[in-house]
Parts: C-alpha cells; structure tokens; sequence
C-alpha cells in the first residue's frame, strides 16, 4: 500500500515538474457544455419558485496533454432566483469564455482565470463551472484531490441538512423522522415567505415540537418579507425553537439586515446578498449578519467562496456551506472547499444530487451518519456515467422527460 502511494507521489511529483519545466504550456484543445435536464424526487416549493426538474450546465475542458476537466453550473428555477440561467451559462461559455480560453494554460487555472476576470464582467456561476473544471483537470494532471490544491482539507466529512419543502406539515414531519431513522439528516431547512407569517410560524413550530431535540429546524425566507415582517417575524421563530432566520428579506437592503441581525435573539444569515468577497467584506463591515452562507457559484468560484470563508473568519462571523442545488459535480466541487474550512458553525446543504431522480456518476456519493463523504481520489475525485448524461441532455433524440423544451425559468 505504502508503495502504491510512493509511486503515485513520485509520479505526480515528475508529472508537476515536467509541466512547470519540460513540456511548457498545457494547450485547452476544446470546451464542451451540455445542458442535462434531470427531474426532481418531489416539487421543491420556495418563496420565489417551485422546481420540477434541475437544468445543469455541465462543462468539459479538454486539454492537450490528454487530461479532461469537468464542471457544473446550475441556478435555482431558471431566473428566478439570480440574473444568469443554465442556457445562458451554456451561451456566455460557448461564444465569450471558450476564444479566451484557448489561449490559456491549462496547468496554470489560476491565471486563466484571472484572463477571464479581465475580459468579462460578473457572470459568476459561468467562471464558477469553469475553474471547478481548470481545477479538476490539474488535480487529476498532478494526482492531488481539489481540496489539496485548495489549500488542505480540514475534514473527510460534511454534516448535510436537508430541506423540507413539501409545504404540507405532516408530509414535513414524516420526511423528517424517516431522515433521522436512516441517519441520513438531523437538521432541517424549512423554505418560508409564501404564506402569512402566523401560517408559516404554525407550520415551523410544529415540526419542530414534533422533531424535538432531535433535530435542528432552521428557515429560509428567500427575502419574502419586508423588515417589519421580518422584526415580528423573526421574534415568534425564536419563540418556538428555530435556530437560524437565513436571508428574511431583500439582499440589497444591508442596513435592513443590520437592525435585524442586531436584534434578533437566534442568528441572521445572509445568504442571496453574497455575491463575491466585496459583498461579503460589505455585510461584515456593517456587521449585517451573524452567519454566512457560502456558495461557490454565487461567489464567482471555489477561490472567491475561500476568500469568502476568510473574511467571514475574520470578523468573526459563522459559517455555513451553501448549495444552488446543483448536481453532484458542483456539490463535490463545493465539498472540496468547504472541506477546507477551519470550522463550518451551521453544516452544509449540500443535498442537490438527493433531490434529484438519477445518479449522473458512475459511483455515487457517499450520504451516511448525516454526513456526505468528501471524495479523496484526484481533481474532484468523481466520474460522469457518460450513458445517463448521453440519455438526458437536452439536445438528445432519447430525451425522455417530459417538459424537454420547457426553459427552467418557467418551471415556477
Ligand atoms: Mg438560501
């Protein structure tokens, strides 16, 4: 075994000095993006959509030395929750990423992406897909997972909530106990702000009496509300046990969640208002939340979400690993960063490839102890199941979902 390990070192060892010093510049030969309609177990209902299926944009970086990269952007029901889509990701990649890209190297994804960042504005989910995949290929390239390029991991393991989003409070209850019985989830997210207040507090507060202290019951207000809403609402969660308020009302109103964070007797998240590490420097300084939820897309990517992480640690702010729900390519990029994170206050939601009907991996993730195993093989650590992918894209003469031409946006 320990020979093994040798080999592999001493062979990616030779691999990295040959790249830096013998074979120069590693070319991009050819970008690929794929959108893959995948449909969910269940309606997953929230205060600005309700999801029926997940687009994913998937992105394969082909490189010259034979080594392949893949990523993944996707979005929450289309437009509905930011300005970029799958198809637009899929566009900006295909017409303004790809002829920068092909003048990068390959071995070098931090300069590539610094490239890009000087040619094209914002676009985060878009640069995200494409540095998890730089990453991934110069992972495999060197035999290091993600998360050592990152940094180091900190932990092989992620606790993982899960969200109950029926809508239907015994339906809620029942979902919940049988996560708890398979040790799958002991923490739920409960998607609010479609409701009055008083309806929404009555369906939490039950849960949560029926769950006890076997569970933590956090809500998502996805900024439903206005302040005011927010300080009477706020106030009656508290009430009945819920442990965390994430994003009560609208991510440009910093002041707004300021007072709120001030006030509030369980913790504020901001979650929607971190788009980058200025977002996030901004909400620290004004000290307009007392948790981060920290996704990679939002951020602009897995190096921008640990530039996140660093100023949330520094001003002393809480941590959370947030989703877009995307599919096991983006949740696996996601647990890579967020494997390297000091501490990690309130677990991850890291649930998207639960939620959907297919496994798009030949070997699926690991969900077990209410924790999501952190792959440790190189780049991300995961392969795509080709058939399932060749089977669901959309451009597929055997798609066989139902809505196949139907944009996201309008599965609201
Ligand atoms: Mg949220």
């Amino acid at each position: 075994m320990k020979s093994i390990f040798l080999l592999r070192w001493i062979a990616a060892y030779d691999i990295a000095i040959l790249i830096r010093y013998g074979r120069g510049m590693v070319t991009i030969t050819r970008i690929e993006t794929i959108l893959v309609d995948v449909p969910t177990i269940r309606p997953h209902v929230l205060a600005m959509a309700t999801m029926h299926r997940q687009t994913l944009c998937i992105v394969r970086i082909h490189c010259g030395d034979g080594v392949t990269g893949v990523g993944e952007a996707t979005t929450i029901g289309g437009l509905s929750y930011g300005p970029e889509s799958p198809e637009g990701i899929k566009l900006v990649i295909d017409s303004y990423f790809a002829p920068i890209l092909e003048s990068c190297d390959a071995a070098r994804p931090a300069e590539a992406m610094a490239r890009l960042g000087r040619h094209i504005v914002g676009n985060h989910f878009a640069k995200c897909a494409i540095e998890t995949a730089l990453l991934d290929a110069q992972g495999k390239r060197v035999g290091l997972p993600v998360s050592e390029l990152l940094g180091g991991r900190r932990r092989d393991r992620l606790p993982v909530l899960w969200t109950l989003a029926s809508g239907d409070t015994d339906k809620d209850i029942a979902e919940a106990e049988r996560m708890i019985a398979t040790r799958r989830h002991n923490a739920f997210k409960l998607k609010i702000g479609k409701r009055p207040v008083a309806e929404d507090v009555a369906h939490v507060g039950a849960i949560k009496k029926a769950l006890g202290d076997r569970a933590s019951v956090r809500v998502d207000v996805n900024m439903a509300w206005s302040e005011t809403t927010a300080r009477t609402g706020i106030d009656m969660l508290a009430d009945i046990g819920c442990d965390l308020v994430e994003q009560p009302i609208i991510r440009h109103n910093r002041a707004g969640m300021a007072r709120l964070a001030a006030r509030a007797r369980i913790p504020i998240m901001a979650d929607e208002a971190l788009t980058g590490p200025a977002a996030a420097y901004d909400y620290a300084s004004h000290a307009a939340a007392d948790v981060f939820a920290v996704k990679i897309e939002q951020s602009g990517g897995l190096f921008a979400a640990k530039e996140v992480q660093a100023i949330a640690a520094a001003a002393g702010i809480a941590l959370y690993g947030g989703t877009m729900l995307e599919a096991a390519v983006g949740t696996v990029a996601s647990a890579h960063v967020f494997a390297t994170f000091a501490q990690i206050d309130f677990g991850t939601e890291l649930f998207g490839p639960l939620l959907l009907t297919e496994e798009i991996l030949e070997e699926p993730l690991v969900y077990e102890d209410f924790t999501l195993l952190v792959p440790d093989g190189p780049g991300l650590g995961v392969s795509l199941d080709e058939d399932r992918i060749a089977h669901f894209r959309r451009d597929a003469a055997s798609a066989t979902i139902s809505i196949p031409s139907l944009p996201s946006s309008q599965a609201v």
